[in-house]
């Protein structure tokens, strides 16, 4: 393959911007491909090679990258009406009143700009409705680039900035703990419970391999907050509107938190965020409470349109059961795979999510393993060896996956996401041949 158009893109980048990138997980060595268009499954970089697209932007893209006639006119007539305007519109309303109906936590929502803006607007929200300050994360949970929540630390203990530029201060106020360890969180709140806002958890770790809850896990969080007076908060900013379709995976894992944050698929495509709850809850914000909350773009018309629209059209139509009907044939042949060429690494995600991580030890016996993709099944022969937190990922093999797995796949025309811990995605315009020409792909490249 031959990149120079993006060689020398890259190089007139690194002067202008820092890393050549404006999100550091882009920056792919030795040099990022440029993007020059998407063409529904596949995007085409700028030397015009064509790679099938799990990436997705990330998330956003449930339908790839042609969006439909009927959402695209949407959008463009938005447009011609004027991008923004600093008054309420009716879309705002409309996609409000979608959200509602669908997610079971939510009664109202307030939308933001961003996955990043929405977690800071539910942490500052669940402070101001608990009138308590410290927060508990998981530890390789991600809620955006925000400072209460770039930290790590041992479990239960006050956490340490993970980023240079916050101050130690404000990590003092957030408890890390490992995912999917009901003894480590029970302790941190029967130790300091009357302190602790919230646990703010996405209920799959969605930045972290797509380590799935262990059965029982979400019910826990559910019931320690409850004792507590905490909050539960689920980070579905990836999972919302991706897994258990409308009802996000609130719905398919049957525990409803009190407020979760939106962002990604709501958007189309568009920089959006949302935080919803009941409106006991959400009444703490301005201008009706004292929980200050604000935004110029707040509301964007012409990103609720589009996420409005694209998820009408996948209320409509069988995008769902397009994208999930993919996602366990894909996980599936994935796990065939595997048993033949590296029976000790491990197949995660569900419905549109997948990832191979690349696990050290695996059982001798795979008979009776999870089919299409981790469910932490006790009963699976895989349940001792495979992920259930930050460590386990951490402790994989993610040099080979980043260095030579990655490069690989993508001289092959298959563009996954830049490292181990990211996920990967379906969309509605992928279709059985990619999927099988993708498996070929693994087939060589592990
Ligand atoms: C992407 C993501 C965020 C951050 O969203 P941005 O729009 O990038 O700020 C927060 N939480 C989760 C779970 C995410 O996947």
């Amino acid at each position: 393959m031959n990149h120079e158009n993006s060689r020398e893109l890259y190089d007139r980048a690194l002067s202008v911007l820092p890393g050549g990138v404006n999100s550091p997980v882009r920056a792919t060595r030795p040099y990022p491909f440029f993007v020059q268009r998407g063409d529904g499954a596949h995007v085409i970089d700028a030397d015009g090679n064509k790679y099938i697209d799990y990436v997705m932007g990330y998330g956003p893209l449930l339908l790839g990258h042609d969006l439909p006639q009927e959402v695209q006119s949407r959008i463009q007539s938005q447009l011609a009406d004027g991008p923004m305007y600093g008054a309420p519109t009716e879309v705002e309303v409309e996609l409000g009143e979608f959200i509602a109906r669908h997610v079971p936590s939510i009664e109202m929502v307030r939308f933001v700009n961003s996955g990043t803006e929405a977690t800071v607007s539910a942490v500052r929200l669940a402070r101001g409705h608990t009138g308590r300050d410290k927060i508990v994360v998981m530890q390789g949970g991600y809620h955006g680039a925000q400072d209460s929540t770039l930290v790590e630390g041992k479990s239960g203990g006050v956490g340490a900035p993970s980023s240079d530029g916050i101050p130690a201060a404000f990590a003092e106020e957030t408890i890390t703990v490992p995912f999917n360890d009901e003894q480590a969180v029970k302790s941190v709140f029967e130790e300091r419970g009357d302190e602790i806002a919230c646990i703010l958890v996405e209920p799959i770790l969605g930045n972290c391999a797509s380590v799935g809850p262990v059965s029982g896990y979400l019910e826990t969080l559910r019931e320690v907050t409850n004792d507590h007076g905490a909050l539960l908060i689920f980070d579905e900013v990836m999972t919302g509107f991706r897994v258990g379709g409308l009802q996000c995976a609130q719905g398919k894992f049957g525990v409803t938190p009190d407020l979760t944050t939106l962002a990604k698929v709501i958007g189309g495509g568009f920089p959006v965020g949302a935080v919803g709850g009941p409106a006991e809850i959400m009444e703490n914000l301005t201008p009706v409470g004292d929980v200050f909350q604000a935004g110029t773009y707040s509301g964007h018309p012409l990103s609720l349109t589009a996420g409005l629209e694209m998820l009408r059209y996948a209320a409509e139509n069988d995008v769902y059961d397009h994208v999930n009907r993919l996602g366990e044939k894909l996980r599936s042949g994935l796990t065939d795979i595997l048993a033949d060429h590296a029976p000790e690494y491990t197949v995660l995600g569900y419905d549109s999510m997948f990832k191979v991580a690349f696990t050290r030890r695996g059982p001798r016996d795979l008979d009776g393993q999870c089919e299409a993709g981790c469910r932490q099944r006790p009963e699976c022969p895989r349940f001792e060896y495979c992920p259930k937190d930050k460590g386990d990922i951490n402790s994989a093999e993610t040099e080979r996956w980043e260095r030579l797995f990655w490069p690989a796949m993508r001289e092959q025309g298959v563009f996954l996401t830049a490292n181990q811990y990211e996920s990967q995605f379906l969309s509605y315009a992928h279709t059985d041949e990619d999927v099988e020409e993708t498996l070929e792909a693994y087939k060589e490249a592990l």
